[in-house]
């Protein structure tokens, strides 16, 4: 997918917002989702989404962005103080070449342990949905 390919509405995050696909849900407003990610790179890995159809980060209105960064920040926060890693990623990627898989613009929240190793993006095998719903739950509880 290219930096200027069309939003597709049939994409996984649209259908995890349209309840079509479950997901273990975190946060939700009027205006963003933050959820667990189905193949965690680590114990906590979180996405955040907005609920504006863009693919990335050159085609997300600046008001919404502000918000989905600010919301990020809010559940990097409940994810900092429900788990107490030694640090915490944010990573955000645009376009196939830089490592998007799913083309509907989210941050990553993504605990780190100084003694874990992380696992590969976007790979492996699917997480338990009840493991994540329990961490979720965690998650939610600091928020
Ligand atoms: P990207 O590679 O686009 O930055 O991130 C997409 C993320 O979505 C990956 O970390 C991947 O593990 C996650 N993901 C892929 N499919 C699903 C799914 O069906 N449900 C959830 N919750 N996450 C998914």
């Amino acid at each position: 997918m290219s930096l200027s390919a069309q939003y597709d509405p049939k994409n996984i995050f649209a259908k995890i917002l349209g309840g079509d696909i479950p997901s273990a849900r975190v946060y939700e407003d009027d205006r963003v989702l933050g959820f667990m990610d189905a193949f965690p790179q680590s114990r906590g890995h979180t996405l955040v989404i907005p609920k504006v159809q863009a693919c990335n980060l050159f085609d997300i209105a600046p008001d919404d962005l502000q918000n989905l960064m600010v919301q990020t920040q809010t559940i990097a926060r409940a994810v900092r103080d429900a788990l107490a890693p030694d640090g915490i990623r944010i990573a955000q990627f645009n376009g196939e070449p830089a490592g998007q898989t799913v083309f509907h613009i989210h941050f990553h929240i993504i605990p780190v342990w100084e003694d874990e190793n992380e696992r590969p993006h976007a790979a492996g095998k699917m997480a338990d949905i009840n493991e994540l719903k329990d961490i979720a739950a965690q998650i939610k509880a600091k928020l």
